[in-house]
C-alpha cells in the first residue's frame, strides 16, 4: 500500500505598517528609530480618561490597499475592542475591527515560474500596533528584566487576511511578493520585514485522502516570520511534519488553531499553546469610537488616486516595448525601477529591449547588495536614467564597444560623470574614420599576401587575422565593424 496523497492548506494574515506621520488614534510622530518613549502621549499609554480620536491618513491608506487589492469598500465600518493580557499592549484591549472590517472580498493574482495563481482576500482591516519588548538576555525565558519601548505602541496597521488558497511555501512566498510590491506601488506602506513594518503569520494544514476518506490536521498558526525565506521554510517544514506525524498517528485533528513559532537558526517549527478563540478575546464594540461612514464618491475619488498597479504596468510593458512576459516581471517587481526604465527608454533613441538588458544586468547587478533598500540606492546613485540613455546611444552608434560600455558604466554609477566624458578620459573612443581606417587597411594587406591569397582561395575565416592586424595598428580603437567592412571591399569578398 503506498502512502496517502495530501494536499497542503495555507492562509495568510499579513500586519503592514502605514505610512502615515502620526499614529492611528493620536498625533505622535511615526519615525522609526527614535530613543525609547520618546514618540508617547497619555492616549498611546493609555493613561485613564484619554480619548482616541482617528486618524483620516491611516483609513485612506488602508482603504487604497484593500482596493488595490481588488476589495469591497462596505459603506459601514467600526471598531472593536480585542482583549488580551500582555506588558506589550497597556490598555489591555488592543483597538481593532471584528465584523466590520473596512474592505472585504478581494482577489490578488502572482505567479510562480510560468503558472499564474489567484488568492482571495478575505478582509483588510485597520487596527492598532503594540509595544515593542526589550529583554535584558535573548528572549523571554532566561532575562532577568525585561523593558517596554511604547513608541510603537499606536502605529496604524492594517491586517489582511487571505482566504486559505496558497498550496506550497513557493506559492506563499511569491504571493508575500507580490502583496509587497502592490502595497509599495500604492505607498501605503514601506514593508521591510527586517524593521518589522510587514510581518506574516502562516496557518498550516493538511487536506490528507486516506484510503478514499479525508482527513483534515489541526491548523497550526506559524507565528511572526520576518522574511520571505522563512515564510516558505516554515511552511514546507510545517507541512512535512504534520504529515509524518499523521502517518505515525502523532497528529492532531480538528482540535481547533495550535499556535507554533519558527526558528531560523534550526530550521524547525515549535509547537507552542491551543490558540485563543475569538471568543476567549471578548469582543465588543469600541464605545469611544464613532463608526466609520465612507460614502460611495469618497470610495470612487481614492480609486482615482492610484497609481498604475504592478500587474496592469507588466502587461503594458509587453505590449508597449515589445519585452518578454518575465522581463516585464521583472521590471515592474518595484515601481522606483519599473519608472527609472522608463525614463531611459524616452531618452534613448533605439529597442527598449537593449534598455531592459542593461537594467536587468548592470543596473540590478550594483543595486543586489541593497536589498529592501534597493529602489532607494537607486534614486540616490549618481548615475541617472538619461545618462543611461547617452551611454547607450555612444555603444549603439559604434562609438565604444560593449565591454567599454560596461566599464564606462561602473564609473558613471559612482562618479555620477557623463558618459562622453569617462570615455574620453579612458581614451575608448572608436576611431570611426572611414579614410583614415581604409588607409591602414591598405597597408595590412600590402603586407600580407599569403593571408591574401589563402582568403581568395576560399579560406574566409583568415579574414580575422587581417582585422586583428588594423585593431593593433589603432591600439584597438578602430571600429571593428568598419574594417571588417573595408577589408571586404578591398577584397571584393561579399
Ligand atoms: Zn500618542
Ligand atoms: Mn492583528
Amino acid at each position: 500500500m503506498g502512502y496517502p496523497e495530501y494536499q497542503v492548506i495555507i492562509g495568510l494574515e499579513i500586519h503592514a505598517e502605514l505610512a502615515t506621520e502620526s499614529k492611528v488614534f493620536c498625533s505622535c510622530p511615526t519615525t522609526f528609530g527614535a530613543a525609547p518613549n520618546t514618540q508617547v502621549c497619555p492616549i498611546c499609554l493609555a493613561l485613564p480618561g484619554a480619548l482616541p480620536v482617528l486618524n483620516e491618513k491611516a483609513v485612506e491608506l488602508a482603504v487604497k490597499a484593500g482596493l488595490a487589492l481588488g476589495c469591497e469598500i462596505p459603506p459601514f465600518s467600526r471598531f472593536d475592542r480585542k482583549h488580551y493580557f500582555y506588558p506589550d499592549l497597556p490598555k489591555a484591549f488592543q483597538t481593532s475591527q471584528l465584523d466590520h472590517p473596512l474592505c472585504r472580498s478581494g482577489i490578488v493574482e502572482f505567479r510562480v515560474d510560468d503558472q499564474t495563481y489567484q488568492v482571495r482576500i478575505n478582509r483588510v482591516h485597520l487596527e492598532e500596533e503594540a509595544g515593542k519588548s526589550v529583554h535584558s538576555g535573548e528572549r523571554l525565558q532566561g532575562s532577568h528584566y525585561s523593558l517596554m519601548d511604547l513608541n510603537r505602541g499606536g502605529l496604524p496597521l492594517i491586517e489582511i487576511v487571505t482566504e486559505p488558497d496558497l498550496r506550497s511555501g513557493e506559492q506563499a512566498k511569491a504571493f508575500l511578493e507580490r502583496l509587497r510590491t502592490i502595497l509599495r506601488y500604492i505607498e501605503v506602506s514601506d514593508c521591510k520585514m527586517q524593521e518589522g513594518s510587514l510581518r506574516c503569520d502562516a496557518n498550516v494544514n493538511l487536506s490528507i485522502n486516506d484510503n478514499g476518506k479525508n482527513v483534515r490536521t489541526s491548523i497550526v498558526e506559524i507565528k511572526n516570520l520576518n522574511s520571505f525565506r522563512a515564510v516558505e521554510r516554515a511552511i514546507n517544514y510545517e507541512a512535512q511534519r504534520q504529515y509524518e506525524d499523521y502517518l505515525d498517528g502523532n497528529m492532531s485533528l480538528n482540535a481547533g488553531k495550535i499556535t507554533a513559532g519558527w526558528s531560523d537558526a534550526e530550521g524547525r517549527t515549535y509547537v507552542q499553546r491551543q490558540k485563543e478563540q475569538a471568543d476567549d478575546y471578548f469582543y465588543f464594540p469600541d464605545p469611544d469610537l464613532v463608526p466609520i461612514e465612507i460614502s460611495a464618491e469618497q470610495v470612487e475619488s481614492w480609486r482615482s488616486q492610484l497609481p498604475e498597479l504592478p500587474a496592469e504596468r507588466e502587461a503594458r510593458f509587453v505590449t508597449q516595448y515589445g519585452l518578454s512576459a518575465y522581463d516585464a516581471g521583472v521590471l515592474t517587481a518595484a515601481k522606483g525601477i519599473a519608472d527609472f526604465y522608463e525614463t531611459v527608454v524616452e531618452n534613448f533613441d533605439g529597442d527598449p529591449k537593449i534598455v531592459a538588458n542593461w537594467v536587468m544586468g548592470e543596473v540590478l547587478r550594483m543595486l543586489k547588495d541593497a536589498g529592501d533598500e534597493a529602489e532607494q540606492a537607486l534614486a540616490e546613485a549618481p548615475l541617472k536614467p538619461h545618462m543611461l540613455a547617452e551611454l547607450l546611444q555612444l555603444l549603439q552608434s559604434g562609438a565604444i564597444n560593449g565591454n567599454q560600455a560596461k566599464e564606462v558604466f561602473a564609473e558613471m554609477w559612482t562618479s555620477g560623470k557623463d558618459a562622453a566624458v569617462v570615455v574620453k578620459e579612458r581614451g575608448f573612443e572608436q576611431i570611426s574614420d572611414t579614410a583614415a581606417i581604409a588607409e591602414l587597411v591598405n597597408a595590412v594587406i600590402a603586407a600580407n599576401p599569403k593571408v591574401i591569397a589563402d582568403i581568395q582561395g576560399g579560406k574566409t575565416s583568415a579574414m580575422g587575422f587581417l582585422v586583428g592586424q588594423v585593431m593593433k595598428k589603432t591600439a584597438g580603437k578602430a571600429n571593428p565593424k568598419l574594417v571588417n567592412q573595408l577589408i571586404r571591399e578591398q577584397l571584393n569578398i561579399t
